[in-house]
């Protein structure tokens, strides 16, 4: 309420006071303005204070614009009554309609905070109705934004080459963890943080930072913004988690979110029509549908996950991937160099000094992506909506069973049924999606930056993908590298991802 609509109030409850004959002391005002009288967990300082004021019996007499500016809680107003019952408290209204001291006065006041209460109700089931809505109809959620989109669902271009690259990143095979992801945003740097990623401030800031620009804009003082701090994991998390990014529209029911297996609700936020086909969103996609599949699949392995804190991750570049020349078996790590045992040992730094520079070289030319066989997308999409169709069935079918319509061997039945069909399309897809994690570092923007900031694993996707490295013993005494000790040659591919023949051959 304004001012000015207080100050009406204040002379409707004097003139009644007066008409009674009530004296009314400075302090026993109660005003809190523009506070909800509906909401339990809202702090209402001046009717707290009234209720101390009446424990502390300073007052026999309430005299209330409305009834719903004391409380809109039906059990805030037994209370009342209770008072008016037991120690003769007197409570009126401006509007004259609710006297507690008489039957027909307390019957209404509690007729109307049971309305004011239902009302709360009707509008909390309102309005997931309409957000219910809203997701059939594929346009963007209401309330706080993700990162990359605005409220009204368009795309924030710097924000979505983030998101972009967060997925891009953690598609990728033994690719950087969580954490690296998130310090990565948060702009630090190290051996295992992506230098691809774009220095952000936390999304929470930012979104402060917007509510205090509407907030000028409507005349109120800014909120205070705390200092930026880094990225968590489970901000990370959250966005590598979010199927709107795939286009996905979404909807949750509150009140089905509570402990739930995390991966079952991530999948179930996903809208489906009566066909169980995925609702899609009005908005445009920032990640291709497979690339935020295969992240949900590595966040569902445990085991890639733990791999990827690098324990068991290969440290060199090189160690099993190049080949002795002699014998034509990998070569193994030893102290500072490549070896295979009686045959050669070579300085690691100068083989992959060496290799490293053929790959950029590589990199830098302008035939990358021809070089990848493109994956055949309009089909993994629908290869994608028919294993969530599948595994919708799965859920469907337990569901069921929790509700006692099937038998647990029909249960049994139609998950081992269903799962042999998603077998079998998962098989078909990493047929098609083969070089796609290798394609996400090719696509980048600049590959040579990607190449530079990708970790020891993602370089060795790349060597290994286009080419084969030999390694021979160095002459003995000499001590400048002869390049002709190392063979680095193109692997030759069939029709499907043809790299032409390479100009920049190792001597
Ligand atoms: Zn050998």
């Amino acid at each position: 309420m304004d001012g000015l609509a207080i100050d009406r109030q204040r002379e409707a409850c004097e003139k009644i006071a007066g008409n009674r004959g009530w004296k009314v002391d400075e302090d026993s005002y109660y005003v809190d303005q523009s506070k909800s009288a509906t909401d339990k967990t809202k702090k209402r300082p001046a009717y707290d204070r009234m209720v101390a004021d009446f424990k502390a019996d300073r007052f026999d007499a309430i005299i209330c614009w409305d009834l719903d500016r004391l409380t809109r809680q039906p059990r805030q107003l037994e209370d009342w009554i209770d008072a008016a019952e037991d120690r003769g408290l007197q409570l009126v209204t401006a509007n004259g309609e609710a006297d507690l001291a008489t039957d027909g006065g307390r019957m209404y006041a509690r007729i109307k905070a049971a309305v004011a209460r239902g009302e709360v109700d009707r509008k909390s089931a309102r309005q997931s109705a309409a957000q219910n809505q809203r997701a059939r109809q594929g346009r963007a959620p209401k309330g706080v934004r993700p990162l990359g989109y605005a409220t009204n669902g368009d795309v924030i271009p710097n924000e979505a080459k983030a998101v972009r690259e967060i997925f891009r990143l953690f598609a990728i095979q033994n690719g950087p963890s969580i954490a690296a992801l998130a310090a990565g945003l948060s702009g630090k740097t190290g051996d295992h943080i992506p230098k691809s990623l774009p220095h952000l401030p936390k999304h929470t800031r930012t979104l402060m930072m917007e509510r205090n620009e509407r907030r000028q804009i409507e005349g109120l003082d800014p909120r205070p913004v705390p200092d930026d701090g880094p990225w968590g994991s489970s901000t990370v998390l959250g966005i590598l988690r979010n199927p709107r990014y795939a286009g996905y529209s979404v909807y949750t029911d509150k009140k089905n979110r509570i402990n739930k297996n995390k991966r079952r609700t991530w999948f179930s936020q996903v809208l489906r029509d009566d066909s169980g086909q995925p609702v899609m969103g009005q908005w445009d996609a920032i990640v291709e549908g497979y690339t935020w599949h295969v992240v949900q699949e590595r966040l569902d392995d445990q085991s890639r996950v733990t791999n990827r804190t690098g324990s068991t991750a290969r440290k060199h570049l090189g160690s099993s991937l190049y080949l002795c020349g002699i014998c034509d078996e990998p070569v193994r790590a030893h102290t500072r160099g490549y070896r295979c045992a009686g045959h050669l040992i070579r300085s690691r730094s100068q083989v992959d000094g060496f290799v490293l520079r053929i790959a950029r070289e590589r990199l830098s030319r302008l035939d990358l992506l021809d070089a990848v066989p493109l994956a055949d997308e309009p089909r993994l999409r629908d290869i994608q909506l028919r294993i969530l169709e599948h595994q919708g069935r799965i859920k469907r079918a337990q569901h069921d069973y929790d509700a006692e319509i099937i038998e647990g061997m029909d249960l049994k039945r139609i998950r081992a049924r269903e799962n042999a069909a998603i077998a079998d399309l998962e098989v078909e897809r990493l047929r098609l999606v083969g070089g796609s994690d290798l394609k996400v570092i090719l696509g980048a923007e600049d590959p040579l930056v990607a190449f530079d900031g990708a970790d020891v694993a993602i370089k060795r996707r790349i060597i290994d993908y286009f080419f084969t490295v030999s390694l021979f013993p160095h002459p003995r005494g000499r001590k400048a590298f002869d390049p002709s000790t190392v063979k680095v040659e193109p692997k030759r591919r069939s029709s499907t991802g043809t790299i032409g023949p390479l100009t920049q051959r190792a001597p």
